[in-house]
């Protein structure tokens, strides 16, 4: 690829990006296995490196290899330099995590919320993320990753919609930026779930998985090697609202203003919706007298999960349960049905996980897609350029 034409600093900016991400991927690594990887000439590598070490974003082990020249230290992330704040919005709080470049949480605070007015939000928001500033010390603050359930077009840095907020189009993004002076970057909790995933998990390097999260609502995360995908406006994933009906039961509202979507029987809001229906207990959920519901739940959810992955071919599948739906009779259903699915012998399971998904991890995984644009220069089409050569 002929290098498209730049300033120095860009340039710089790209191949720095560069090499972190071979550091964050595999670290600690060899400034050798840098250039390996990432085709800078070894002059370029230490340069780079000498300014990453500089400014923290980079240390040095006290591991030496011997790598047949001069013995070297290897690298990796620092943990002093930098540190990203992550927030995870609800009705009634905002829950904020800093962690740091290795995505380790170093301070959380959780700030409630009174009311669901979206400047009121913000306020909460940025009232929970200076809270964790106090317990930082003297690092730089690199931006603000906000977790929020519904569909976020996170490009645009609106809401488009969110059942449990009750927002519909909020430029929330644009609120955000006036009570924080940092960039800001919002998300869908899923794809915030998905992004706390993978960011140091080196097993699941350029891999595809889909993610599904099953709590008051239900959503998807479309991992394409390694990456989300969005789609039109964010969307993508929104398994939710699918048509699930038959037609032989009642017809069930759904809260998006269609009948039958799989949200109405498979998320912990439809299930209390159903049991509500059948005259048992306003909003609690008992898995022994709720039986029937919670294994129809589970059976819709699987089979959507399956259907979902059988277009779409992921090594991966992730099924991540909020605790207030952690029944164990709906994870254990969900993937016996997502196996029931798979019969015949040309279409292979993929690896299916069940995992928690807390309000903790959500805002660990919203600061972690701020992290992320460290390590990202091929939002720009460059590849790494030798300015040496
Ligand atoms: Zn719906």
């Amino acid at each position: 690829m002929k290098p498209r034409a730049g300033s120095k600093a860009l340039i710089r900016e790209i191949n720095e990006a560069f090499v972190l991400d071979v550091v964050r991927a595999q670290g600690p690594v060899a400034r050798a296995t840098i250039a390996s990887q990432t085709g800078l000439s070894p002059a370029t590598v230490t340069g780079i490196t000498g300014q990453l070490l500089g400014s923290g974003l980079l240390v040095e082990t006290d591991v030496v290899r011997d790598t047949g020249g001069r013995p070297a230290r290897l690298l990796e992330l620092g943990h002093d330099a930098v540190v990203a704040a992550g927030v995870r919005i609800s009705s009634k709080e905002a829950r904020a995590v800093l962690v740091n470049l290795r995505g380790e949480v170093v301070a959380e605070h959780r700030e409630p919320i009174a009311s669901t007015e979206p400047p009121e939000v913000a306020a909460a928001a940025a009232k929970a993320v200076q809270a964790t500033l106090r317990h930082a010390s003297a690092s730089t603050l690199l931006g603000v990753g906000v977790a929020i359930s519904g569909v976020v077009d996170q490009e645009g840095g609106i809401v488009k919609h969110s059942g449990s907020m009750g927002w519909e189009d909020v430029p929330f993004r644009s609120l955000l930026r006036r009570v924080l002076s940092v960039p800001v970057v919002i998300d869908s909790y899923v794809n915030s779930f998905a992004v706390g995933l993978l960011l140091f998990d080196g097993r699941l390097e350029g891999q595809n998985l889909l993610v599904f999260s099953a709590s008051a609502s239900l959503g998807a995360s479309v991992v394409v090697e390694g990456r989300i995908h969005r789609g039109f406006t964010g969307a993508a994933g929104g398994f939710a609202h699918s048509y699930v009906g038959c037609g032989v039961d009642p017809q069930r509202p759904c809260h998006c203003g269609a009948v039958d979507c799989l949200e109405t029987r498979s998320s912990l809001w439809g299930i209390q919706a159903e049991v509500a229906r059948r005259g048992a207990g306003e909003g609690s959920v008992d898995p022994v007298r709720d039986a029937e519901v919670i294994a129809d739940a589970a059976t819709h959810l699987g089979v959507a999960m399956a259907n979902a992955s059988k277009m779409f071919a992921p090594e991966r599948v992730v099924l991540a349960v909020a605790p207030e739906l952690d029944f164990a009779e709906l994870t254990a259903g969900a993937e016996q049905a997502f196996r029931g699915q798979y019969v015949h012998e040309n279409a292979p399971v993929p690896l299916f996980e069940s995992m928690a998904n807390a309000p903790a991890t959500l805002a660990r995984g919203a600061a972690c897609t701020v992290l992320g644009r460290l390590f990202t220069a091929d939002a720009s089409g460059l590849e790494a350029v030798d300015q040496a050569g």
